[in-house]
């Protein structure tokens, strides 16, 4: 059995059947887990100055750049192993760069509690053994970690729950739309409108505490009897959740209080976004948006990738794994033509495009091992399915941090 890199869930039961050195089939995987394992359409090759080099010559140049660069940022790492986190984090230290990755943007905020231990939290495997209630909130799990409902939360018998989704468990969704995990979730789907999801935790906060709360008062009573009866809940929340309350987080630490049963767990779409915001948290004290001088590191906005380039304030970027011009706003992009861009990652992506500086990586779990950090927390490890000589992600950081 091998580990599939497609999502935060990190699935350790997929069969790959290969022949002759190359995946013919996979067995388990979800579609999104057996497009992973197929690999790139393109494939990133070595360049300089958007001209084919060698692997060694791109190293070299890309090293050139940070080392001359008076304040580089390294940027990406959610679609990293975490041995290349680690490494990334010391190269950081070394060059006194700032260092930031995707979850800057999206969860970052929510595992930050969850490190900071600001609420109760589980692991999977308890939620597939002993969760009686499970709340979706924001989160279209069906979509974005396609065997969750599968493999741990909703449809499988645990240790305690033998009679499954069918008596034992009770699925909620709370969303903006109906999506597809919502749509399993049969009476219990509660609408809620865009950014609407603070007067919801107010009003819910309300019924459990016996008051008729002052938004849609017949439901809300209705689903603080769920939760209040619940023996092992967890809120699954996502993206859409943290977004809408990212300022106001303690909200959601208000109502993991009053819910003494409940678990909160953040839905997490890259595969090891928790491993570097766990590394980088054990490291600084914080997950994302960090500066380092010396042996200090600062915490800022400032540091974010979007804040850098917005203020233009870096002056090289080496991105690993991740591509930002296709998810940063355009209007932030602009200053990405005016400093040198190295890009490490297995396929072509359109920020490959625009860097000075290309470098190919094996895909995790595919063509390179190393482990990586499931969304509940738990460590995993990665399997080499096939042999080829592309350099794993972190060799190519060792190489780098030696070319300095
Ligand atoms: S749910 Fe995620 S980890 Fe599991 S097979 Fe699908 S993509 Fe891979």
């Amino acid at each position: 059995m091998v580990t599939c890199t497609g999502c935060a869930l990190l699935c350790e039961d997929i069969d790959a059947v290969v022949e002759n050195n190359r995946i013919k089939e996979t067995r388990n995987a979800c579609r999104r887990g057996a497009a992973r394992f197929r690999g790139c359409i393109n494939r990133l090759a070595p360049s300089v100055d958007k001209k084919p080099a060698g692997i060694d010559a791109a190293i070299k140049r890309a090293a050139e750049i940070l080392k001359n660069a008076k304040s580089p940022m390294l940027f990406g790492w959610s679609n990293s192993t975490s041995e290349a986190q680690t490494k990334g984090i010391q190269l950081a230290k070394r060059l006194n760069a700032a260092i930031d990755d995707t979850s800057s943007f999206c969860q970052g905020i929510l595992i930050e509690k969850v490190l900071q231990k600001k609420f109760r939290t589980c692991s999977l495997e308890d939620v597939r053994d002993r969760a009686d209630v499970l709340v979706y909130w924001g989160s279209d799990a069906q979509d974005s970690e396609p065997r969750h409902l599968s493999r741990f939360s909703y449809f499988p018998r645990g240790e305690f729950r033998q009679r499954g989704y069918e008596e034992d468990r009770i699925a909620v969704a709370i969303d903006v739309r109906e999506s597809n995990t919502a749509k399993i979730c049969k009476g219990h789907f509660y609408r809620i409108p865009p950014k609407g999801d603070r007067k919801f935790i107010l009003a819910l906060l309300d019924a459990l505490s016996g008051k008729v709360p002052a938004y849609d008062a017949k439901r809300m009573l209705e689903l603080a009897g769920i939760l209040k009866k619940a023996e092992f809940g967890t809120i699954f929340a996502g993206i859409g959740l943290t977004y809408s309350i990212k300022d106001e987080l303690d909200i959601l630490v208000s109502l993991a209080d009053k819910l003494p049963n409940f678990h909160i767990m953040p839905m997490i779409g890259h595969y090891n976004m928790r491993g570097f915001d766990e590394a980088l948290f054990r490291e600084t004290g914080f997950v994302n948006r960090v500066k380092f001088d010396g042996s200090s590191a600062a915490h800022d906005n400032r540091y974010s990738i979007v804040e850098a380039l917005r203020q233009k304030s870096i002056d090289a970027l080496l991105v690993v794994g991740s591509d930002p011009l296709s998810s940063l706003p355009r209007s932030v992009l602009t200053h990405l033509a005016n400093i040198p861009v190295i890009c490490v990652d297995p396929c072509v992506t359109l920020t490959s495009r625009i860097a000075s500086v290309t470098i190919p990586a094996a895909v995790s779990g595919v063509e390179a091992g190393g482990s990586a950090i499931r969304m509940d927390g738990r460590v995993i490890e990665l399997s080499k399915v096939v042999e080829n000589n592309y350099l794993s992600d972190a060799e190519i950081l060792t190489r780098l941090t030696e070319e300095l």
